[in-house]
């Protein structure tokens, strides 16, 4: 009969563990709120939280699909589906068999470890021998070898005070500080490999999001559209329990107002610039805090530092973060391959038609300054923030 998992122990990440004894607290219940959100959401029954600095042990009958769902709540660093029993060493050695004989083929290598919290009539170290032992023995016709330094499977044993747990298998979860541990900011999200991977890196670090994508039909069409609203939706996953808006904001018009007025070359920064203004207007609204985008270094032409510097001067009331400023491409689309967005973001879409041949890659404010003299700035920012129309991605997330 397979081992039966009773229970997931959640370990918090390590950041959390040196803060100030106040800020600890208060990440561990926002912590814990946002996974119990979690498993009620995918309709996880659980029955019992025990909670002690930096880990949390959970008792439920779906340990495993909760070990699943818990890997993506920011502030976990990693999961395991264990077996709860008593600390009574018969208990353990009965326990870690069970497991052992589901976990180690023949000839495997194995070790067991041990840690322990409260006072027992015996040491890790005894548990560790003794365990070990036992497999070993009981276990004879599978030919099991110990080896502590690079075991085929880990046997682990945590010792709690009357309770044990045994566990071989542990979850990485995404770390960074709980969601909601930081106010909400609004993210420029084009769909592309970039800039969900920005929103996930603030996501992380405990800062929910409020996406906005900018519209440029008649220069791109639905494709991109559609593949914003996935990416959006596949974010949403991150942030169980929170609320999650998609603002689309038709950017057509202005970019048809662009290109007939202004210096060809200059199109991708005043569009750009355009994008940052309205940005502000969508986090005053939203009460947020700052604007992401996916801009790193060099990485297109409209990203070298001189461009970068243009674009900040558009946007003054607020700080934009760019957390991927110093990634390399390869290091970005690792980190959408984990998240989920990559396989989203690489589907077949529309580029952008209004891009010029030849884009400026060194614009001056004063240049750039004098082109938007042709504009109507306000009557365009105006315009798309009353137009934009608002999705509730939370709702669709699955
Ligand atoms: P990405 O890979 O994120 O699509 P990109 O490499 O195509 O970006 P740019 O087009 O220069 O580069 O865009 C830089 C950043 O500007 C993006 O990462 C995103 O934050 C923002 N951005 C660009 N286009 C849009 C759009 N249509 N809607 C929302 N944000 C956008
Ligand atoms: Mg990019």
């Amino acid at each position: 009969m397979a081992v039966k998992f009773d229970t997931v122990i959640v370990r918090l990440g390590g950041e959390i563990g040196i803060k100030s004894e106040w800020t600890r607290k208060s990440y561990e219940s926002l912590i814990l709120k946002n996974i119990k959100k979690a498993l009620t959401f995918h309709n996880i029954d659980f029955k019992e939280f025990l909670h002690y600095p930096g880990r949390i042990y959970i008792k439920t009958e779906m340990p495993i699909k909760a070990s699943e769902k818990l890997a993506k709540v920011f502030g976990i660093s990693s999961i395991s589906p264990a077996i709860e029993t008593t600390s009574n060493l018969e208990d353990i050695e009965q326990k870690s068999l069970e497991l052992a004989k589901e976990k180690l083929n023949e000839n495997a290598k194995f070790a067991v470890r041990c840690r322990r919290v409260g006072a027992h009539t015996y040491t890790s170290m005894d548990v560790c021998r003794k365990v070990g032992q036992i497999l070993l023995d009981k276990l004879a016709e599978r030919k099991l070898k110990v080896d502590l330094e690079n075991p085929d499977v880990e046997i682990q044993i945590e010792v709690r005070e009357d309770k044990a747990y045994i566990y071989s298998e542990a979850l990485i979860g995404p770390g960074g500080f709980p969601l909601g541990a930081q106010p909400k900011l609004v993210c420029l999200l084009s769909g592309g490999i970039d800039s969900p991977v920005a929103c996930w890196l603030v996501m992380k670090r405990g800062a929910p999001i409020t996406p906005i994508y900018f519209d440029n039909y008649p220069f791109t069409d639905e494709t991109t559209l559609k593949r914003a609203m996935k990416v959006a939706e596949k974010l949403a996953e991150w942030a169980i329990g929170h609320s999650m808006k998609l603002y689309i904001v038709p950017h057509g018009s202005n970019l048809i107002e662009i290109k007939e007025k202004c210096p060809e070359r200059l199109t991708c920064i005043l569009c750009k610039r355009m994008m940052y203004r309205i940005a502000q207007e969508i986090a005053h609204k939203e009460k947020a805090e700052g604007i992401v985008t996916g801009e790193s270094i060099g990485e297109q032409a409209s990203q070298t530092l001189w461009n970068l510097k243009v674009l900040n001067e558009a946007a003054r009331q607020y700080p934009v973060y760019r957390p991927l400023i110093g990634f390399d491409k390869v290091e970005t689309e690792k980190i959408a391959k984990r998240i989920g967005t990559y396989e989203i973001s690489i589907q077949k879409a529309k580029g952008c038609e209004a891009v010029p041949k030849k884009p400026a890659t060194k614009a001056s404010l004063k240049m750039v300054l004098e082109a938007e003299k042709a504009l109507d700035i306000e009557t365009m920012v105006r315009r798309s923030v009353r137009n934009a129309k608002i999705l509730d991605v939370a709702k669709k997330r699955t």
